[in-house]
């Protein structure tokens, strides 16, 4: 069995990008491990509380690691960033800001203590262009050099071309993957640069939990609003590259 670290940017990030891998991987014996880089403190704040939205998120996040069969979640607790343009990307303690060689520190830490296999993180623009996926990114590859044992290196991604498929410009139905994301770049990877793609249909409900656990956030209300089938079309597979894997192969990678 294989001890798998999953760093992801926000609470909620866990559940849309790899909570199946999550699921399946806690089904079937292996460790699992989320590091949740920020507060989350630039999400939305919903209904009449006397919480933070830090505060709101974290219970949310402790929730979905609940579904999810999570092992261990640990915080790290830096600064949102926001979006891209966003006020909040001036603050020198948002994540954006941070050290990637020194955050890798605290990441490369819990590697050892944990002594992982995989360490799973995003693609170089973050899937979406997002300043703090963008740094989990850096993050990833800083504690995989700084770790006792280097882990295998997953980077979890949207593959572009399959939801092209099912983009309709005539229309403007569905979504466009080529137009420019966060940081001006079409969103996810060329499926020729994945390496896998996980079907995780039969936890895909528990994928749909774990995000209903982030209700506060608009983000996972809307697609949580989705009707169920609709939904585990949109979300049975997950997708990952790794450096030497190819051509895409539907697999478990574990
Ligand atoms: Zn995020």
């Amino acid at each position: 069995m294989a001890t798998l670290v999953f760093l992801h940017a926000h609470p909620d990030d866990e559940a849309s990008q790899t909570g199946g891998t999550m699921a399946l991987a806690g089904e079937l014996g292996h460790r699992v491990v989320w590091i949740c880089c920020t507060d989350g403190s630039q999400g939305t704040r919903s209904g009449e509380t006397d919480e933070s939205v830090a505060e709101v998120r974290r219970r949310e996040a402790r929730a979905s690691a609940e579904v999810l069969g999570v092992d261990r979640l640990v915080f790290l607790d830096h600064l949102d960033s926001g979006m891209h343009g966003w006020d909040s990307n001036a603050n020198p303690d948002a994540f954006m800001n941070a050290d990637p060689l020194e955050v890798g520190r605290d990441v490369a830490r819990l590697l050892d203590e944990e002594d992982a296999d995989v360490l799973i993180g995003y693609d170089w623009h973050g899937n979406y262009g997002h300043p703090d996926h963008i740094m989990v990114h850096k993050v990833m590859n800083a504690a995989a050099d700084l770790a006792a044992r280097r882990p295998r290196l997953l980077q979890s991604t949207m593959n572009r071309d399959a939801i092209r498929a099912g983009y309709d410009p005539e229309n403007k139905a569905g979504f466009d993957p080529d137009a420019p994301a966060d940081d001006g770049n079409p969103v996810g990877t060329p499926e020729a640069e994945i390496a896998w793609k996980v079907n995780v249909n039969e936890v895909v409900m528990l994928k749909r939990e774990a995000l209903a656990a982030h209700a506060s956030q608009e983000d996972a209300a809307q697609l949580i609003a989705m009707p169920e089938g609709f939904f585990a079309l949109a979300f049975r597979h997950e997708y990952y590259i790794e450096d030497g894997v190819s051509p895409m192969r539907e697999a478990w990678p574990f």
